[in-house]
């Protein structure tokens, strides 16, 4: 068996600043702040770290009961940001995989920081979202490589893996924090400059693959195929 773990943003879809705008409505909405910090980094990180730091550095306690307030008008406002921000497909996603779904031993899941619901919201909202039965997300760990473990442990249950199959691990994603992940899980990397890390960046991180955009990832597909 073979499993694609797809990150979100940058990589399947551009919001235009969808998740940004829908973040800082909630800090506003719930805790009076008008001008939301750009000082903390969002590429490539969970949620849940994201939002906590930016808890911390307007002074607001970061709590689990805070987080959970937090997520809940995060989650209500992001349909509407989504719309109104108008992003993309990123090119050659829907034709990748359109092409894997073709391969009976490969399994399409995702591996994002973004909370589940985020993820549903974002890939619904872009017809993407029934393509993935599973995936590990941002709702409980900060770091990516914790969130890639869960990823490979839903896999393995969705996919009913035995404990000592061997499956091909594939992780495609736009930043850094995507190929350092991929690592931690023994997973082929796969990198592509199309959020907002330049490709000299990426490459220094010594990816397996590297393409511009998914509509190179023939390379990707030939390696599945072997
Ligand atoms: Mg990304």
């Amino acid at each position: 068996m073979k499993v694609c773990f797809f990150d979100i943003d940058g990589t399947l879809i551009l919001s235009h600043g969808a998740g940004y705008q829908a973040f800082a409505r909630a800090f506003r909405d719930l805790y009076g702040v008008t001008d939301l910090t750009r000082d903390v980094p969002f590429a490539g990180r969970s949620d849940r770290a994201i939002a906590l730091d930016l808890m911390t550095l307007h002074g607001i306690e970061a709590t689990e009961d805070t987080w959970h307030e937090f997520q809940e008008v995060y989650l209500a406002t992001l349909p509407e940001t989504l719309v109104a921000c108008d992003g993309q497909v990123l090119p050659g996603v829907e034709a990748l995989i359109a092409q894997l779904q073709t391969m009976d031993d490969v399994g399409l899941g995702l591996l994002t920081g973004n909370v589940i619901r985020g993820a549903e919201a974002k890939l619904t909202h872009f017809g993407l979202w029934h393509h993935f039965a599973f995936g590990g997300y941002g709702d409980i760990h900060p770091h990516r490589d914790d969130i890639a473990r869960s990823a490979v442990l839903a896999a393995s249950d969705h996919l009913k893996l035995a404990r000592n199959d061997d499956s091909r691990l594939v992780v495609i994603g736009d930043t850094v924090h995507d190929i350092t992940c991929a690592r931690a899980i023994g997973a082929y990397a796969v990198a592509v400059p199309t959020g907002f890390t330049p490709m000299d960046e990426l490459r220094a991180a010594n990816p397996d693959l590297a393409v511009e955009t998914l509509e190179d990832a023939q390379a990707l597909v030939d390696w599945l195929a072997e």
